[in-house]
């Protein structure tokens, strides 16, 4: 069984109770958001069994620990490369913040691979949400993990997400909250439960929810529930679940 920690699962902004997005999926860490280093250390995981980072996109929330997670890492003497994987824009940008944030090159003494998810084979998609931002779909020996990132809805990423076992969806927000999943491109958990059916997922995992629905859990697996028989997960901070 693969194993997948949840170390942020909120939007926008971290909560006393949730950091941004970020999930630890064996050797892979999926975003890396504002408070998802902080996680990851109480998680007792160590950061030198962390191989791969895949990056959806470089809003904040989902990039924001990335220099201290490299900072964290030169500090603790490792060597073996950290590969990143994103789209060209996503690796150009994450280049230059790490320059911005003046990180010293001759302090970090392991390479950062940058590449695109084809050249490790993993499938990805783009969803609607600017900046460009990349779904990925992990093939394991027991069913299909999909991680979709930030978007808003949209029947294209039910196509990408077809027969998965686990979809990991944005669930930023809540019934009558359209109009503003629609400005800024994100979904609400009725959304998200929509494309679990279409893509007829085996699980749905709702996350990324807005700080401002904060204590509305029972609202959002209700909503989701309304569209979706599966089975339906609202993700906390420091969760397991196998695949
Ligand atoms: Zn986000
Ligand atoms: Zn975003």
């Amino acid at each position: 069984m693969a194993k997948l920690t949840f170390l942020g699962t909120s939007g926008s902004v971290l909560t006393k109770e949730r950091m941004c997005a970020g999930i630890l999926f064996e050797d892979k860490l999926l975003d890396v958001g504002f408070g998802v280093l902080t996680n990851l250390l109480r998680s007792g995981r160590k950061l030198g069994s962390i191989n791969d980072l895949y990056i959806s996109h470089t809003h904040s929330d989902h990039i924001g620990d990335f220099t201290g997670l490299v900072w964290a890492m030169a500090m603790e003497g490792r060597t073996k490369p950290l590969r990143v994987i994103s789209s060209p824009n996503t690796a150009a940008a994450l280049r230059r913040i790490l320059d911005l944030q003046s990180t010293p090159s001759a302090w970090v003494k392991f390479d950062i691979t940058f590449v695109k998810p084809e050249e490790v084979n993993v499938k990805s998609a783009t969803t609607i949400h600017d900046p460009e931002n990349l779904a990925y779909r992990f093939q394991t020996q027991h069913g299909d993990l999909v991680y979709i990132g930030d978007t808003a809805k949209s029947e294209k990423t039910s196509e990408f997400a077809k027969g998965c076992d686990l979809l990991i969806h944005d669930s930023t927000f809540l019934d009558g909250q359209e109009s503003l999943a629609a400005v800024t491109q994100h979904s609400t958990a009725r959304d998200a439960a929509n494309t679990a059916k279409l893509a007829q997922a085996k699980r749905l995992v709702l996350t990324h929810f807005s700080p401002g629905n904060e204590g509305a859990e029972r609202r959002y697996l209700a909503q989701a529930s309304a569209a979706f028989d599966g089975r339906i997960v609202v993700a906390k901070d420091h969760q397991i679940l196998t695949i």
